[in-house]
């Protein structure tokens, strides 16, 4: 039986390195000269890379998954060979500059000499050592330094291995804190709608349910309150009236402070944030800041935080961390917070210890990260890019299409109408461009390393308004 030419071409285009298509005796859908070590040719044939295409390629893609792609439909990723600077450099040779520090990670550009020297010197001592009985010189450097760097009042810090992960930290250490301290009511958690935090079941609980998780139909929501986020006087009315006839069943409130980024990269003002602080300490609540994505300076500031002058309760940190070079995060809570887990009992203190907690080498890599912002202008470097994103984007904003152009620190978006963006297009297109962006949703944005170039940044700018009128209407 073989498929109409026309359709037949379709799904060979849609298929290359999905559904690798073992050659079996008897399949007669192909003849078996289409094969090539299980895999369709014409699948191969589609790749950009071919016919260079190397093995590893080749043989590897048909086994892994990537995130959030549609594997049915997605073009296939870019090989990447190396990181240098503010560039992606691709296994052909073309570079890319980044937009994305890699998720918002690499603060400081790839390839830090100063991040690779402190790997490579921990790295000789010792890569990794459990951390329960045992602990060492990095882990309680870096604890007291970023005690000291948090808003005031954070004095302990708890490791672990992703931003996800420091949120479960956070959230199970809050609900813990209530039951030690004799409440059985606190367990729920206060959530904001268009919120991020995660992609593990506990932050996805705490993430807008008609968010990016909408394919698990919103399931882990229920179990938190989940509110919009107050925005004007008839909203603070209706959040404090929500607070007043629940808060005794809430264990804390999580947010984002100053910017919900993968949530649409909305922006409150720091009044709004110190008074949403305001109401939900006034009725006992813990504040669990997330400032894993505007951490480490993103939004101007070192902490998002510090810009409306609260100090949170339990404040989760992740992705800049480590300068973008490992992958680590970290939990910090209150003395008081800490003390509520004291006792004779073993079941009082906290029960959560990720395997690879503390680990040394993550470790370094914040401890040099850390070195860096003191001895590298970089939130000087956020201010002259958030300059340069404001003047430069700000003609975007007449295209027609575009619903919005917005800039803070380190942060430039382009939001859309709906429907007005053709990813698949758009992410196609960047590359072209010599750039790396990856927009989504409604949003075409951008979060650069903070050492990136003027005349670099400028070329993400144009490429971005090159789109943008390829886009608009
Ligand atoms: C990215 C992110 C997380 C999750 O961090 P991972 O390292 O991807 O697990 C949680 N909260 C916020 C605000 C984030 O931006």
């Amino acid at each position: 039986m073989s498929l109409p030419r026309e359709a037949s071409r379709l799904n060979e285009r849609r298929a290359y390195y999905l559904r690798p298509r073992v050659a079996v005796p008897g399949d007669d859908t192909l003849p078996r000269h289409m094969f090539v070590n299980g895999i369709r040719k014409q699948a191969i044939r589609f790749h950009p890379m071919h016919p260079d295409s190397p093995s590893w390629q080749r043989d590897g893609l048909p086994h892994v998954w990537m995130p959030y792609t549609q594997h049915q439909t997605a073009p296939l990723p870019l090989p990447v060979k190396a990181t240098n600077g503010c560039r992606i450099i691709l296994e052909d040779g073309r570079e890319l500059i980044d937009g994305l520090s890699s998720w918002w990670s690499a603060c400081h550009g790839y390839n830090h000499p100063h991040i690779l020297k402190a790997l490579h010197d921990q790295l000789e001592k010792m890569p990794h050592v459990m951390f329960a009985g045992l602990h060492h010189e990095p882990a309680l450097t870096l604890a007291k330094r970023l005690c000291r760097i948090a808003p005031a009042g954070l004095t302990r810090a708890f490791y672990s291995d992703s931003g996800s992960t420091a949120v479960e930290v956070a959230l199970k250490m809050a609900a813990q804190y209530w039951r030690n301290k004799g409440d059985k009511q606190r367990t729920k958690f206060l959530c904001f709608r268009h919120g991020y935090h995660g992609d593990t079941m506990g932050g996805m609980s705490v993430s807008d349910p008609e968010g990016i998780h909408q394919a698990f139909g919103g399931a882990y929501a229920p179990m938190q309150f989940s509110v919009d986020l107050p925005t004007d006087e008839y909203g603070f009315a209706e959040f404090q009236n929500l607070l007043d006839g629940l808060h005794k069943q809430m264990a804390g409130v999580i947010i984002e402070p100053l910017v919900q980024a993968a949530g649409g990269f909305r922006f409150h003002s720091p009044d709004m944030l110190a008074e949403i602080h305001r109401l939900c300490k006034e009725r006992g609540l813990l504040f669990i800041a997330d400032e894993i994505a505007t951490g480490f300076g993103r939004t101007g500031l070192m902490f998002a935080c510090g810009e409306a002058g609260i100090s949170p309760d339990i404040l989760c940190l992740g992705k800049a961390l480590t300068g973008g070079a490992l992958p680590f995060a970290v939990t910090l809570a209150t003395e008081t917070i800490f003390e509520a887990f004291l006792g004779e009992k073993q079941e009082k203190s906290f029960m959560h210890g990720p395997t690879y907690m503390a680990n040394p080498m993550g470790c370094a890599a914040a401890l040099a990260s850390l070195d860096l912002f003191e001895q590298e202008p970089r939130l000087a470097q956020v201010e002259t890019i958030e300059q340069q994103l404001r003047t430069e984007l700000a003609p975007i904003r007449r295209i027609s299409g575009v619903r919005d152009v917005r800039v803070k620190g380190a942060i430039g978006v382009i939001e859309w109408e709906n429907g007005m963006l053709d990813l698949p297009k758009l992410r196609q297109r960047f590359p072209e461009c010599g750039v790396w962006l990856r927009p989504f949703g409604n949003w075409m944005y951008v979060m650069p390393p903070f050492t990136i170039s003027e005349s670099e940044l400028r070329q993400l700018t144009a490429a971005l308004m090159q789109t943008a009128k390829e886009m608009g209407a």
